[in-house]
């Protein structure tokens, strides 16, 4: 087999990659973070950041590595402390661009209150580009496990804000469409730590990125081995968004955010959860999407705007490349 595009979207070719290949042979836990035996309970994420363009509007490389990595120590309900930054930079790339870079990753992790304490740098030929590779670590706060397999029966599931937003914005800017739609490349640190403080029974949480809504509830409803049931309806995409989907024929719910986390909760809580997260930075346009109807199945059902019922899976092909 041959590595192409595809293995890179998040969704289905993305996930046989990472089972066949690495899974197989590395100790990983199928989460956001992996909690490790410390002085206290730490969790610890990597990622790679490769997204073209590197500037794009409301955001850019540097801002992305930042939230991809702070969130992700967020879903397991930790309070991100430090990150480690490896660049590797393509010969031709300009110090300034570089600088204003390293500038929106410092300013980033101080709206998140980390510290990037270890860096590494290299440098290879190329066309002036830049990739990121991130470690971070952070502290876990919670009594409750909150993990991607802890979904339970009646649980409701709520969605931080619109969806779709940095996957628009990367694609109206590659593509040179004119509109006004912004990345939503935001820390969820307020949100997140809003829901522990208040003692919130989130049984689980996970950042929509790659692949979007639909991939992102398959992976946990498996995890759990539950079905959830969502209601198109009640799904936040803003009027922009929808209107570049329906020229382009795209679907919200399998485009990518860079700011936004479906949090499962349970039942006696969700409506306190909602305002929590309503009330949090970046948290406006939240709502309760749907919720657990079994735990004798698992998969995703969507009740369609005419009534209908369809199962969705996990993105198939290549999706966006390069979209994070
Ligand atoms: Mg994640």
């Amino acid at each position: 087999m041959k590595i192409t595009m595809a293995h890179g979207s998040g969704g289905s070719d993305t996930s046989k990659l990472i089972e066949e290949i690495f899974t197989n042979n590395f100790h990983n836990e199928l989460e956001d973070s992996a909690i490790v035996k410390g002085c206290n309970n730490i969790a610890v994420t990597t990622d790679s950041f490769v997204v073209s363009p590197m500037n794009f509007p409301g955001g850019d490389i540097g801002r992305l590595a930042v939230c991809g990595t702070v969130n992700d120590l967020l879903m397991r309900a930790s309070k991100p402390e430090y990150l480690t930054c490896g660049f590797i930079l393509q010969e031709g790339l300009d110090t300034d661009v570089l600088k204003q870079i390293v500038e929106s990753m410092a300013k980033t992790a101080k709206e998140a209150n980390v510290r990037i304490v270890a860096g590494d740098t290299k440098v290879v030929e190329g066309d002036g580009g830049i990739y990121i590779n991130t470690a971070g670590i952070g502290f876990v706060q919670n009594v409750v496990e909150v993990s991607a397999a802890n979904c339970k029966c009646n649980d409701d599931i709520i969605i931080s804000g619109n969806l779709g937003e940095h996957h628009a914005a990367i694609l109206s800017k590659r593509m040179g469409i004119e509109n006004s739609i912004e990345s939503d490349c935001a820390p969820l640190c307020d949100m997140v730590n809003n829901l522990i403080i208040n003692k919130i029974k989130v049984h689980a949480m996970r950042d929509v990125t790659r692949g979007g809504l639909a991939t992102v509830l398959n992976e946990l409803a498996e995890a759990s081995n539950v079905l959830f049931e969502i209601t198109e309806s009640k799904l936040p995409v803003s009027a922009q968004v929808e209107d570049l989907c329906g020229l382009l024929g795209l679907e919200p719910l399998f485009m990518g955010n860079e700011g936004k986390m479906v949090a499962v909760v349970a039942h006696e809580d969700s409506e306190k959860a909602l305002k929590i997260i309503k009330a949090s930075k970046y948290g406006e346009n939240a709502a309760i999407i749907g919720r657990v109807i079994k735990d004798t199945d698992s998969g995703v059902t969507l009740i369609t705007d005419i009534g209908g019922k369809r199962q969705l899976g996990v993105l198939e092909g290549e999706g966006l490349p390069r979209i994070c």
